[in-house]
């Protein structure tokens, strides 16, 4: 395999209550990465269309990634990544994941399938490391695995994949303002009441349990955050007015996607999460802000091969 195109799917992480632990990908929306192994040793960065995002291999996510698989193999040859970006940076649907674990994703295969998932999570994470200064896995590890994933815990790493329902789908309202995620993280309360942290968990549960058996009612009752949201939302203009225009249009729940300023709906099939976008666009039509929306169905799967120039 010397030449492959891959699809590195867009994520929603910090799902409602699952805070830090839960994520998901788009089967729609996501970057094309192309993979070519080169004579010359070493990592090269191209971007394809008008994006401003460094070339550098140690300053783009997908290269430090490419570069420390490289590292651990030490094979003769290198490999050029062209990265066709269509998830804006900063949109709070993990568009440096998706370089991150496309990078793992597509190296793999150049590299024989030498490495396996929780693997590729930790090479991916060193990405999300450089673009944000943590090594949060919540959106990568989704991008790889497909489906739900669930960080158990970081030490060691402990990714589970949840199932998807058939029928669920996400619309995504991306508001064009800027919200820094070191902001977001630092009004964050410290500490929590005891009575605040049991309904938390037992919405948790809730939530899993629902995937697990396809309870859509039960996954919409679950879908309340009691600890994050009250306080981010303060960063998203009209966040109570879309969250109440999208349960009216019949979504199964909402909340803030990542730390913002992208708001997520689930909906039980496409014709709700289209409702849910025409609820989105009602509410920021009043605004003066820019947005775009999307609507996707939760992917079962992550990175893919779309095209595999050896074949
Ligand atoms: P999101 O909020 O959608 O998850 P992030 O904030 O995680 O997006 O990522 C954006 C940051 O990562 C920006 O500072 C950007 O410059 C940096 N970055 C470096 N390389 C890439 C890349 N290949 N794709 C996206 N972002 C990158």
């Amino acid at each position: 395999m010397d030449r492959i195109t891959i699809f590195a799917p867009a994520t929603v992480a910090n799902v409602s209550c699952a805070f830090d632990v839960l994520g998901f990908p788009l089967e729609e929306t996501g970057d094309r990465m192309n993979f070519v192994k080169t004579n010359q040793k070493g990592i090269q960065i191209k971007m394809l269309g008008n994006s401003n995002l460094p070339t550098e291999p140690e300053k783009n996510v997908a290269g430090v990634v490419a570069l420390a698989m490289l590292e651990q193999t030490k094979v003769d040859f290198g490999v050029e990544i062209e990265i066709d970006k269509r998830i804006k940076p900063g949109s709070g649907i993990g568009s440096s994941a998706a370089s991150a674990a496309g990078a793992a994703f597509g190296m793999n295969l150049l590299l024989e399938n030498r490495f396996n998932t929780t693997e590729l999570i930790k090479f991916a994470m060193l990405g999300e490391k450089l673009a944000s200064g943590t090594a949060h896995a919540d959106n990568v590890a989704p991008a790889i695995t497909g489906g739900f994933a669930l960080v158990r815990s970081y030490e060691p790493l402990d990714v589970v994949k949840i199932n998807v329902p058939n029928e669920l789908y996400v619309t995504i309202l991306h508001p064009q303002i800027e919200v820094k995620t070191s902001d977001s993280r630092k009004i964050l309360k410290k500490d929590l009441e005891l009575k605040t942290a049991i309904k938390q968990w037992g919405n948790i549960a809730g939530l899993i349990s629902a995937l697990h058996t396809s309870d859509y009612e039960l996954l919409s009752r679950s879908l309340e955050d009691v600890i994050i949201e009250p306080i981010r939302s303060v960063f998203i203009p009209l966040f109570y007015e879309v969250k109440k225009a999208l349960a009216e249009a019949g979504t199964l729940g909402s909340g803030i996607s990542g730390s913002g300023p992208s708001i997520f709906a689930l909906s039980k099939g496409k014709e709700t999460a289209e409702k849910a976008a025409k609820a989105m666009q009602m509410v920021y039509s009043q605004t003066q802000i820019d947005f775009d929306i999307h609507i996707s169905k939760v992917a079962s799967q992550g990175c893919r091969i779309i095209r595999n120039n050896n074949e």
